[in-house]
């Protein structure tokens, strides 16, 4: 099992460092890997505060090429060097909201796995698409262009249910992981509004291998409360 923190575009280096401290103060289930995943300008403090534990620290973007021409882009090499262990590509916040396509989400994918740095990818159709019967269309095109590999798992985030306090019911997510396997063998998580009383049905799930948690990962106790969750599925 691993539960992956978004914090997307919150906490500073300094909340970010309250955070990783209490963080590595309470005991975590030895049985589920931990990850957050802060914005760039607190990876090298998480990565500082949590050194010597067992949580990884991972970026929420990585670009496609080493260095260049790319303003405000962080490479591959860049989040080695900071001390780094992965980082998310294609969530759906960067191709809803900065252009990010199917091709661009499979070269950032390659790039950090070439790198070396483990690779989280988010899939998702979007509600208009759900009603429309197009879930698995949707689905096959996003997965197809990703490439199987051992640092790869691919997170299944329903649009209508990210930030929304819609989760997908666990039957729902079941069905869609067990899709998503027939097409890329990976572990796959569920993302969309996994919260600490929902967290243990959903990871219960057989096809479920763990969660991608955005609003809920931002306070320590419902964070850890979901890692514990995992630990009981
Ligand atoms: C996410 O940001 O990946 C996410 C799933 O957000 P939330 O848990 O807030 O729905």
């Amino acid at each position: 099992m691993l539960i992956a923190g978004n914090w997307k575009m919150h906490k500073g280096p300094e909340e970010t460092a309250h955070f990783c401290r209490r963080l590595r103060e309470h005991a975590r289930p030895s049985d589920v890997d931990v990850v957050v995943c802060p914005p760039s300008v607190s990876l090298a403090t998480a990565v500082q505060v949590l050194a010597g534990t067992d949580v990884a620290v991972a970026a929420q973007n990585v670009h496609w090429d080493d260095e260049g021409a790319f303003t405000g882009e962080v490479s591959a090499p860049m989040l080695r060097e900071l001390g780094v262990y992965g980082a998310i590509v294609g969530h759906s916040e960067r191709r809803q909201h900065f252009g990010e396509t199917d091709e661009s989400v499979a070269r950032r994918a390659r790039a950090a796995l070439e790198a070396g740095l483990s690779v989280i990818a988010c899939v998702g159709e979007s509600g208009a698409a759900r009603e429309a019967g197009e879930t698995e269309d949707v689905l096959r095109r996003q997965v197809s262009v990703l490439e199987r590999d051992e640092n790869l798992v691919v997170a299944y985030e329903p649009v209508w249910a990210i930030g929304t306090g819609k989760t997908a019911t666990p039957e729902l997510a079941q069905e869609a992981h067990a899709f998503i396997k027939t097409l890329l063998d990976v572990p796959v998580l569920y993302g969309g509004s996994v919260k600490p009383d929902n967290a243990a049905e959903l990871l219960g799930q057989p096809d479920v291998d763990g969660a991608l948690v955005g609003g809920a990962s931002l306070e320590v106790d419902s964070f850890l409360a979901i890692c514990r969750a995992a630990t009981r599925s």
